[in-house]
Parts: structure tokens; sequence; C-alpha cells
């Protein structure tokens, strides 16, 4: 973790994770956060190639718009370096990278992003995500099938549509131009942040804690009091009247951070890309980062597959529901067979009757009535017979009853 006094970088590997490949840059002008995919194989690589490419675009720019033109052909560059590093070493196929960047030039400021990590402007107390997420439930909600409400926690949430990479020679990035003034707070991170600590959350954070360092330290905090899942990575920029920061020497973290190595890890498995693109969800299931090309048919059949999974969720459920309350409704039969072959001899007005089932009663339901009215009279019997009846007599069954009935009247009759 490092920090200067008007930006800061901090990232965390998170408590799942075994390693981090997420990267983050702050530099001079230029500020950026990358999350490295691709299973075992190259997501830290992806990372760092990437950043250590874009940082080269950290200088003074004339205008904005020429700043968001360096930008953008430094991505481009680094998509072409990330699909000649997978020539290189093809057990690295199938890495990618998110890349959001922001470069500030007079007054204003370039941005340059894809995939899903987020940037955020918090101005005036209020948090705004200026960059799109280039996820596939993103695409569901701007089509209107689903609700932001149900895609945040869809299950395919954290499948890209659009990164860095060797699977797309000219990827789509957003470019854009954004004013900016000071007491503005930019947030750059990585979706180990976005995915698990709410907008709100977020909001409260940045208004609260003024310097940009414990900042970025307390949203990875609340990211680990959510368990932290994934890599998680912080950059925030305020900007603020005397911008002169040349002093001050740029920041890396994460993997982009530690010297990059290609081979040497057992635990590196080939993807390759027939498998990533027909099954992207059984070659990384480790992972919760997966690209999935863009394409509508590919697409289409993503949406019918989810479909088919909520019914038979749906149905699964149905089902489940209905044997419980067969076995609820059978355990009640049974239960009320079971009280109706008891007996037991008591009072029904003012004389001794035999009754059938149970004293107890469940809830409106009598479990007992009369079975037999006798002759025997309760003024006929003893005192304490009289008490004893009261409380009623229970008999193991029908011929016992009777034959308490039959001593109770001999008693009294002599
Ligand atoms: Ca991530």
């Amino acid at each position: 973790m490092a920090t200067t006094s008007k930006s800061a970088a901090v990232t965390h590997v998170g408590k799942i994770r075994a390693n981090n490949q997420d990267s983050g840059y702050a530099g001079k002008q230029l500020f950026i956060v990358a999350d490295g995919m691709g299973g075992h194989a190259g997501g830290d690589v992806a990372s760092a190639i990437a950043l250590t490419r874009i940082m080269e675009t950290d200088k003074a720019y004339a205008s904005a718009h020429d700043a968001e033109f360096a930008l953008q052909s430094s991505l481009i560059a680094a998509n072409s370096l990330l699909a000649e590093t997978v020539f290189e070493h093809p057990e690295l196929t199938g890495m990618g990278t998110t890349v959001s960047a922001i470069l500030r030039a007079d007054g204003e400021i370039a941005i340059a992003h894809i995939g899903d990590s987020r940037i955020y402007l918090f101005r005036d107390g209020e948090l705004k995500q200026i960059s799109a997420d280039h996820t596939f439930v993103q695409r569901l909600v701007d089509s209107g099938r689903i609700t932001p409400e149900e895609a945040a926690v869809h299950p395919r949430r954290s499948v890209l549509m659009r990164v860095l990479g060797d699977v797309d020679a000219a990827p789509e990035i957003d470019t854009t131009v954004h004013d900016t003034k000071p007491g503005d707070r930019w947030l750059l991170c990585s979706d180990g942040l976005s995915s698990y600590v709410s907008d709100d959350k977020i909001q409260a954070v940045l208004a609260s804690e003024p310097a940009p360092n414990l900042a970025a330290d307390k949203l990875v905090k609340e990211s680990l009091d959510q368990g932290a899942p994934d890599n998680v990575t912080i950059v925030i920029v305020d900007v603020d009247e005397s911008s002169d920061s040349a002093s001050i020497p740029p920041v890396i973290v994460g993997s982009a951070s530690q010297p990059l190595s290609f081979e040497g890890d057992a635990a590196r498995k080939s993807l390759r890309l027939p498998t990533l693109l027909l099954h992207p969800l059984k070659s990384t299931q480790h992972e919760d980062s997966h690209f999935e090309p863009e394409s509508d048919e590919y697409l289409n059949e993503l949406i019918l597959e989810d479909r088919r999974r909520a019914r038979n969720r749906r149905i699964g459920w149905l089902v489940a529901l209905a044997l419980i309350i067969i076995a609820i409704i059978a355990g009640l039969f049974i239960g009320y067979r079971w009280t109706q072959s008891q007996y037991y001899v008591g009072v029904n007005g003012q004389t001794v009757a035999i009754y059938q089932g149970v004293q107890q009663n469940l809830g409106p339901i009598s479990l007992h009535s009369v079975y037999q009215e006798t002759s025997v009279k309760l003024s006929s019997l003893t005192a304490y017979q009289r008490e004893t009846v009261r409380d009623t007599i229970n008999a193991t069954d029908l011929t016992d009853a009777k034959a308490i009935i039959r001593r109770l009247s001999d008693a009294n009759s002599n």
C-alpha cells in the first residue's frame, strides 16, 4: 500500500483468492485499475502487462481530447501486447483484463474503460457511476429484460462481454471527456469492491474520510467485512486548486508491482480457446471473472439457458413444497387415527360416559367425542369416585373402558 497527499492506490488479495490478479496505478496525471482474469492462467500477467503499457501515457497533454486519444491508443496497444504474449506463451491463452483509466488534462478528465471495473465521481456529496459495466447482466438491464436489482444477485453477474485480451483484435473501448473541478473526488475500483459493497456505503466512506489514503483503506476494510471473496483494488484521486503533483512519485500496486513471471507456476493450466468459448463456466469455474465474446447468438443462448434454469428451479421448489405438504397431511392423518383408537372414562353432564380420543385439543380441533352414554349417575358415586371420574380415567382400550364402567356401577348398586 502506498499513497500520496492527493491520490491513493491500495490493493488487497481478499480472503479467498490465492493471488492478486488486480493492478492499480496512481501517477501524475494518469490513474488506472486493471482486473485480470483467466483461471490459473495469466490473470495477474494480463493486468500487469496492460497497466505497464498504459502507464506510458502518464504525461501532460494540451487538451483532454489529446489525452483521450492517447489513452485509447494505449489500450489498443495493450490489447495487441496481450495477444503477442499469448502467441509466445500459449499456456496463457484466454487471459484478459479489464481496464478503467482516467487521464487529467487542462481541467478536464479523459476516460478509457473496458470491462467491469468502475469509475465513480463523488461530487457535492453524491456518488455517480461514470463507467458502464460491460457485463452480461448490464446488457440484460439495458435491454429491459431484468431490473438492476435482479442484476445485483444474478448468477451470471460476473460474466464479462468485453475485455482486453487475446480474443478480439479490435475491442470496443468506451472513451469520454468529463469536466472536473476542485473538490471532485474520483474513485476507480475493481469489482472486488463494487460487487460486494453498496454504492450507499461507498458514498458514506468517501464523504466521511477526507484523506484519500485513509478513505481507500476504509473501502478495502468494507470489502473485507463482506468476506472479500475477490481481489479488491481502490484508486482515489482528489482534484484540488493546486494541481501540481509533479513532485509526487507514481505508485503501482498489485500484480504490476511484482516482477512479471510467465513460467514455473505448476498450477497454470492451459485454457484452449474452443473450451473457453463453449464452456466458459466449466473451464474457469474457480474464478468469478469470466469472459464471453459479444455475439448476439451467444447472448440469446445464454438468456434461454438462464430462463430454463429459472424454470427448473421454480419446478424444483414446487415439487419440494408439495412433498412437504403431503408429509404434513399424512402425519396429521396418522396422528388423528391414533388418537381415535384411545378411550377414557369421564363426565358428561350428570352421568359417566366413555369417550373416544384423547383429552387434549389441537387448537380449535377437538380430538375426543362421547362414544357411549352410560346409566351410571354421578350422584350414585362416592365423593372419591366422583373426583376420579371428573379427572378422567384412562382405559387401555374399549373393553377396558367398559370394564371400568361396570366396576363403578357394581360398586354402588350393592
Ligand atoms: Ca475481480
